[in-house]
């Protein structure tokens, strides 16, 4: 399916003052950058913009600011960056409206770019005001949708000002919609979907789609307890959502049915890293509920006792262990594509005496190494979410994959099949251009 809107290649966009929404909602910690991936992912489109001698204005959000100034959200720090990334001075302004604005743009020249103030310091743009959209709009001859992460939620820079000039696409957004949407349609098989991460309420309708079209799916991380807890495993004080058990048991009855109609797998943990305390990892002990196998090398020839197969009621499974992950590594080995979002396990503790792993990392790590062909077979490898790409990018490691999505819910959308506002509003391939 080839991606159907126009983008800035499909218009005459020489010369114009384009309005450019991108997403620079970059992890900030102390107003320092933690992560500027998303700032270079969207090089290829202001460098297109500048060759074309285009004035580009750009708009962005940044955190939750509750419609309202707060310093703490400001856009300043990404236009430092961009400015170093992209080698051409970047003003900035701080608001989006009134004479401040409306001179910096009107005194921008051909290939200059400004950047406006984060747009959610406004409480109409995500009240999708009309007012506030038609002066944005003013700012621009075009409108360019390069904000892929935003695409699922409407909001007026997103959704709203290309209904008041043309709007097109920018090559981020082109290149994530192919790119994701050809893999569901027309996937090189077999296709492992891997999806973990915290919660299975945020990931049912992407299951349910998986279950449809993919190969193998394993699922991870704390959306895994739920799962557990539906088929009456002990789960302690891990993370679960209870309300979600018949969820979880509808999703395993759609699995097996299809596992019934055509070769299909789906799984679920056998074996997790646990712990009584998250920041005292030294508490930590593998528990083999369903693999049978780590257990037995501890007690050979006796059974296994309840304590190496059962979560103790003030334990919490905080990674999946290493059973799980060498057999979704395995999985990974026979797989061409493989879709992976979600974590599994609590990447983000630190590894103690150094280890550059953290404690309950090593599942995701694992993954990560099959992923990128450490075992040695290499299949097309897509990632999505926020924390898994969070991973990612801190083990360097962006570009051991096809690719790395830099949006996690509008990846997951797009994944289900849903229209995103954000690209529905811009001109069709075969439009006219108003
Ligand atoms: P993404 O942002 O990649 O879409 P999620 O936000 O769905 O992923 O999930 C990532 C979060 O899930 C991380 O904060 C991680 O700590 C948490 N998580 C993963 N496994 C567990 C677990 N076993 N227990 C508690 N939290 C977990
Ligand atoms: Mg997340």
């Amino acid at each position: 399916m080839a991606f159907n809107k126009k983008t800035i290649r499909d218009i005459d966009i020489k010369g114009k003052r384009v309005l450019v929404r991108v997403d620079y909602n970059v992890p900030l910690s102390d107003g320092k950058i933690e992560s500027d991936y998303r700032i270079v992912q969207s090089l290829p489109t202001l460098n297109y913009l500048v060759d074309q001698g285009c004035k580009i204005i750009l708009l962005s959000h940044l955190g939750r600011p509750k419609g309202r100034p707060d310093k703490k959200y400001s856009l300043k720090p990404t236009a430092t960056r961009l400015a170093e990334l992209i080698k051409r001075e970047v003003r900035f302004v701080d608001t989006c409206t009134g004479s401040q604005a409306q001179s910096a743009v009107d005194e921008l020249k051909s290939g200059e770019i400004l950047m406006l103030e984060n747009v959610r310091f406004y409480k109409e743009e995500e009240e999708n005001d009309t007012t506030f959209a038609k002066k944005l709009a003013k700012y621009g001859d075009v409108f360019v949708q390069d904000a892929f992460g935003v695409v699922h939620h409407g909001a007026v820079s997103v959704s709203e000002i290309p209904k008041y000039i043309p709007g097109v696409a920018g090559l981020l957004v082109e290149k994530e919609v192919d790119t994701i949407s050809n893999v569901m349609s027309s996937p090189e098989r077999p296709l492992t979907a891997i999806i973990g991460g915290a919660k299975i309420s945020d990931k049912i309708k992407v299951l349910e789609k998986f279950i449809k079209i993919a190969d193998f799916i394993a699922v991870g991380g704390a959306m895994a307890h739920t799962f557990l807890l539906a088929m009456g495993i002990e789960t302690g004080k891990s993370l679960t959502e209870p309300d979600d058990i018949p969820v979880a048991k509808d999703i395993i009855e759609k699995a097996q049915k299809e596992a019934k109609k055509r070769p299909f797998v789906f799984y679920l943990p056998q074996d997790g890293v646990v712990s009584t305390n998250i920041d005292n990892p030294r508490s930590t002990r593998i528990v083999d509920w369903d693999a049978h196998a780590i257990a037995d090398i501890e007690s050979y020839p006796k059974r296994p006792s309840r304590r190496a197969t059962t979560v103790a009621k003030d334990e919490m499974i905080l990674d999946i262990g290493p059973f799980s992950g060498s057999f979704i590594a395995g999985s990974v080995q026979l797989a061409n594509t493989v879709v992976w979002n979600g974590t599994m396990g609590v990447t983000e503790v630190d590894g103690v005496n150094n280890d550059p792993i953290g404690p309950f990392a090593h599942g995701t790590d694992i993954v990560v190494d099959a992923l990128t062909g450490y075992f040695g077979n290499r299949p097309f490898t897509i990632v999505g979410g926020g924390d898994t790409v969070s991973f990612v990018e801190n083990n360097e490691l962006t570009k051991a994959f096809n690719h790395v999505s830099t949006g996690g819910g509008a990846s997951l959308e797009l994944m289900e099949g849903k229209k995103l506002p954000g690209v529905e509003a811009l001109l069709d391939k075969n439009e006219d251009v108003g």
